[in-house]
């Protein structure tokens, strides 16, 4: 097996940053459709340009069609061009952690990304990263 790169050197988020991220994450849950499991996320992505998108979780008649809040955050950054992720509150009633496919995602644009989980009253209640929640990731590397 393969060793990984040490992740490199970022500067963590300021406490202002991270209780904004953490704010905005609550605040989007308001957005969130999902009349089917009425878990709502909201999730407030920051990118290396600074820009802050918001997410919510998504659900349709066709469950699989649905998407999480975080996904939809990285869609939208990647969308307006964003390629490198710093940071990523993700706001729900019990302070749940991503989903598989959305760890996933979130790695393929920012490894070592800072994870800010937060319950509905903005508390947060874990500080992770994306490579601390996928660890072993399959990513672009392994196209090379
Ligand atoms: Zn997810």
């Amino acid at each position: 097996m393969t060793p990984e790169p040490a992740p490199p050197v970022r500067p963590a988020l300021t406490p202002e940053q991270e209780a904004d991220l953490a704010q905005r994450a609550v605040q989007a849950r308001q957005w969130a459709y999902a009349p089917y499991s009425k878990y709502l996320v909201g999730a407030a992505l920051l990118t290396v340009s600074g820009k802050i998108y918001d997410g919510v979780n998504v659900e349709n008649a066709a469950y699989p069609d649905s998407i999480c809040a975080e996904r939809t955050a990285a869609v939208k950054a990647v969308s307006e061009g964003e390629r490198e992720f710093l940071a990523v509150a993700v706001a729900s009633a019990d302070g749940g952690a991503p989903c598989g496919s959305c760890r996933q995602v979130l790695s393929e644009f920012g490894l070592d990304a800072q994870v800010i989980i937060v319950n509905s009253d903005g508390a947060i209640v874990q500080r992770t990263t994306v490579r601390e929640l996928l660890p072993q990731a399959f990513g672009p590397s392994n196209l090379a």
